[in-house]
């Protein structure tokens, strides 16, 4: 199948279906190849019967204004609103809000820099000397890090933090976003476009080899039990960093010839966070009833009360961080666990995390499993790291980070193409950095026709 001048596109993620769209629309032959039965990739939104709100089990929040999300946010006319900032954090039994949290953080992550060698951000924080107000941020930090890198503090490198942390600043990163009627949304804006421009779709095909040399392509995929060849004069390859890494007799792609030494080198070298997310739909919103401690005499924090409940952190717990819709009121809670949190729920079913997602809630709010076994209407979880076509959540860049990367990213032979949001400098792990990616190659696609 397929035809020699055809783009081949394995992997119909928002980096895939991005470099669709800007492949259809500059007149190339495009075919998208898709294991899943679905498109779409790490963005994936469930609709119940029974509520209105839109469940993501993958991405969830537009991070910042990145001009290429948000172009097709807006051309779409996607409803989306402003993510509440209020951060409150539970220790020892009693309630604090976020004023000092952020500060405490900034300060901290203001002095790495790009012109000492890089180092793991430990080595980092060990190098600064320890007074009382010092241990609380650095614990602040290792948990941001862990949370929202989904990494290991022993490995993601400073370098790659100051990186994101500078593309973070370009596009207003530390305001985040929620599309009301589900990141969908996003992945059909893509879709369509490439579709109506003549992009072929093919799901439930697995590509288990991709055979190449200069200008052609073949690709050998499973689907359905039987064996399917696809052929183009090029491929963009948008694997998930964790697929890349597999071997090809543990479910990886075997490519032919391997890949260069130093591609190769660099995709062992890169690392794979890890995630874990669960939705709890309750009965009512449970929380705004709760009066829970004041941390420091004088602040009255339950009069604003658990209604304006942002994101709550409580470290402890096994689903240590959760938030709720606001500015929409809905009995919903959302619960993430990232890093060596989210390590230890791998490969556990669903049941497993969603007992633990109400420990968890039982020992932040303290009110009884009973009571939440009676709120509780359902839940909702994706292990991503047991997931065959993501194996992790999404990526982050460890010690020399930076130059592994690039290596990445770049074409081989005019022949291959590297995307997806593990190649994106700065906005690593994210939807704009998949869907800035999937523009790069085509640039450089159609840069060579
Ligand atoms: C739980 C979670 C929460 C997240 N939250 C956010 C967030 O709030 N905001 C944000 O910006 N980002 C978030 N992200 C990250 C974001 O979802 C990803 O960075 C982005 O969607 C990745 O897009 P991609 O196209 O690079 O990869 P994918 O979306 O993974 O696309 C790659 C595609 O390749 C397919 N594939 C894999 N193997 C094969 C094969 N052998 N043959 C054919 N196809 C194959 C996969 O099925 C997949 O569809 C989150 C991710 C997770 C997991």
């Amino acid at each position: 199948m397929g035809n020699e001048n055809a783009v081949l596109i394995i992997g119909a993620g928002a980096a895939g279906l991005s470099a669709a769209r800007e492949l259809t629309a500059a007149g190339a032959q495009v075919i998208v190849i898709e294991a899943r039965d679905r498109v779409g990739g790490r963005i994936h939104t469930l609709r119940e019967d029974f509520s209105a709100i839109p469940i993501e089990l993958g991405a969830e929040f537009v991070h910042g204004k990145h001009p290429q999300l948000l172009e097709i946010i807006e051309a779409s006319r996607i409803l989306f609103c402003d993510v509440t900032e209020r951060h409150w954090y539970i220790e020892k039994g009693l309630l604090s809000n976020s004023h000092d949290f952020w500060n405490k953080l900034t300060a901290l992550m203001d002095l790495m820099n790009l012109e000492e060698p890089d180092r793991s951000f430990q080595d980092f924080l060990d190098s600064i000397p320890d007074d009382e107000a010092i241990v609380r941020a650095k614990a602040v930090a290792t948990r941001y890090v862990q949370g929202f890198h989904a990494a290991d503090v022993n490995r993601i490198g400073v370098h790659g933090l100051v990186k994101a942390n500078e593309a973070e600043d370009e596009i207003q990163g530390d305001k985040s976003f929620r599309i009301l009627r589900g990141y969908d949304l996003v992945t059909s804006s893509l879709l369509e476009p490439a579709k109506t421009n003549g992009a072929i779709v093919h799901c439930n095909a697995i590509v288990k080899e991709l055979h190449w040399r200069k200008h052609q392509i073949e690709a050998v995929c499973l689907s359905r039990g039987q064996t399917q060849h696809f052929h183009a004069s090029r491929a963009v390859v948008t694997l998930p960093l964790g697929v890349l890494q597999a071997r090809p007799d543990q479910g990886g792609v075997r490519f032919v010839p391997k890949l260069p030494e130093n591609k190769q080198q660099a995709i062992s070298s890169l690392a794979m966070g890890h995630a874990t997310r669960i939705t709890l739909l309750f009965r009512e919103r449970f929380w705004e009833g709760l009066d829970i401690p004041a941390a420091q005499a004088g602040q009255d924090l339950t009069d604003v009360g658990l209604t304006e409940l942002g994101f709550i952190h409580y470290p402890d717990a096994d689903i240590p961080t959760w938030w709720t819709l606001l500015p929409v009121r809905a009995p919903v809670m959302i619960g993430w666990a990232g890093g060596p949190k989210s390590t230890k729920l791998s490969g556990r079913d669903a049941k497993y995390i969603e007992a633990r997602a109400v420990n968890s809630l039982k020992q932040i709010f303290g009110v009884s499993e009973k009571k939440l076994r009676q709120l509780l209407l359902a839940s909702h979880t994706h292990d991503w790291n047991s997931d065959p076509f993501a194996r992790g959540a999404y990526a982050y860049l460890p010690v020399d980070g930076l130059l592994n990367q690039q290596i990445l990213a770049e074409p081989l032979e005019d022949t291959l193409f590297f995307a997806g949001e593990a190649t994106s400098v700065g906005h690593v792990g994210t939807v704009h950095g998949a869907i800035e990616s999937g523009h790069r190659v085509a640039k450089e696609i159609l840069a060579n026709r």
